[in-house]
């Protein structure tokens, strides 16, 4: 058999459900050609969702960033202020909290991800106070937050195991965990961006303990931070075989490194042929993944778009506030009404749906769709502080 019939013929296995070798799937990633790597996503994508293949999800959050000030230093991260910078570094107290969490309820949202860095003083104890609150106040809000590095953190700072800290929080409110920490899971470029962080393994350790104890979560990747195809693979390959024991990650969402103001400059950012080519090689080979999340404040619009018949299901969220990403330079943005246009000019329907991927409401007639404008100029007119926010109304990548 030649090298492309070798090629091809993985291809129609993967397509028809088939499992495949991580050396099968690096094959394909390096080789075969997009536009049938492609179709062969799109078809296991098709027969997994059938009855409901014509429709892409959406769903309307709030990133709430409680804190930039960190210990961990991640070279990639051009968010956090190590904690005696006392000029760049802040902190948001309960009351804005849950003035943000009010207005995400205000304007439909669902789900709050809480996301920020590592502050010195941030053990389980502040945790548990914020979600308690947060669930007290607004308990129709589903609480999708932090990762195995906070839980390591936070274990660390309170003197007790992820375990304890898991059913902690967990007792507390939070509902799921966001796939924030993964970056990539392999040794050497973990090391290469993110050195003070837990390891790959421990990570996935974590998320393992979550998800034996009913916490289910997402899982994301980070890409064009100078890792190579194989350990983009291997990434796959370690989420997969935690993925077989527990099923507890709900989505897999990768997304491309942005080269603004960090200690990275100079990098090469990931094209977006290869986002594509991962999105699709993710379809196949995490045959045990359900959900695949096409992610468009880094790669763009048109990308997102493609992204759709590469294998996604999902575009990601309306998210009413965002900030570490954009400080590295993430620039998409849209508002609901565009997004809706997008997922339609892409030839499906959208769906908004729930932390746990139910249809809420399927846009299936665009005379009926919702009017946003009065919410993007509410939020527009909304203060929101802590210098370097984005007031309006905006859709990017959720975790
Ligand atoms: S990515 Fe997270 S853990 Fe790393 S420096 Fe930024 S805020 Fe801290």
């Amino acid at each position: 058999m030649t090298a492309n019939a070798e090629v091809q013929a993985v291809l129609d296995r993967a397509a028809d459900g088939g499992r495949i070798t991580p050396q099968e799937a690096l094959d394909l990633y390096r080789s075969a050609p997009l536009h049938a790597l492609g179709a062969a996503a799109d078809a296991v994508r098709r027969r997994r969702y059938a009855g409901t293949e014509h429709i892409a999800t959406y769903i309307i959050e709030r990133n709430i960033n409680y804190t930039n000030v960190c210990v961990t230093a991640c070279k990639f991260c051009a968010f956090y202020a190590p904690p005696k910078d006392t000029a760049k570094g802040w902190t948001r107290d309960l009351d804005d909290i849950l003035r943000r969490c009010a207005e995400t309820v205000e304007l439909g949202g669902t789900q709050i991800m809480f996301q920020g860095g590592h502050h010195p003083d941030y053990g389980v104890e502040y945790y548990e106070k914020h979600f308690s609150a947060i669930k007290q106040a607004f308990p129709q809000l589903v609480i999708h937050s932090l990762g195995a590095s906070e839980v390591e953190h936070m274990a660390r700072i309170s003197g007790v195991s992820a375990e304890e800290a898991i059913r902690r929080i967990h007792a507390a409110g939070l509902d799921s965990f966001a796939g924030a920490g993964a970056e990539l899971l392999p040794e050497r470029p973990r090391k290469a961006i993110a050195p003070l962080k837990e390891s790959g393994e421990r990570w996935l350790e974590i998320m393992e303990i979550a998800h034996n104890l009913g916490v289910e979560s997402t899982t994301t990747m980070l890409m064009g931070t100078g890792e190579t195809n194989a350990e983009r693979i291997e990434h796959l390959r370690m989420i997969r075989d935690v993925q077989d024991r527990t099923g507890g990650f709900r989505a897999f969402i990768p997304y491309t490194y942005q080269p603004e103001n960090n200690h990275l400059k100079g990098r090469t950012q990931a094209t977006v042929f290869e986002y594509l080519r991962m999105i699709a090689i993710a379809r196949l080979f995490l045959d045990n993944v359900a959900h695949i999340q096409g992610s468009w404040l880094t790669v763009g619009k048109e990308a997102g778009q493609l992204a759709l018949h590469y294998g996604a299901d999902d575009l990601g969220s309306v998210m009413l506030e965002e900030n570490v990403v954009s400080s590295a330079g993430a620039r998409h943005r849209s508002n609901r009404m565009e997004l809706l246009h997008l997922i339609r000019a892409a030839g499906r329907v959208p769906a908004q749906r729930a932390t746990t991927y139910e249809h809420l409401v399927v846009h299936d007639d665009p005379a009926n769709d919702p009017v946003d404008d009065h919410v993007v100029s509410h939020l527009s007119s909304t203060a929101i502080d802590g210098g370097t926010a984005h007031p309006e109304l905006t859709v990017i990548q959720a975790s």
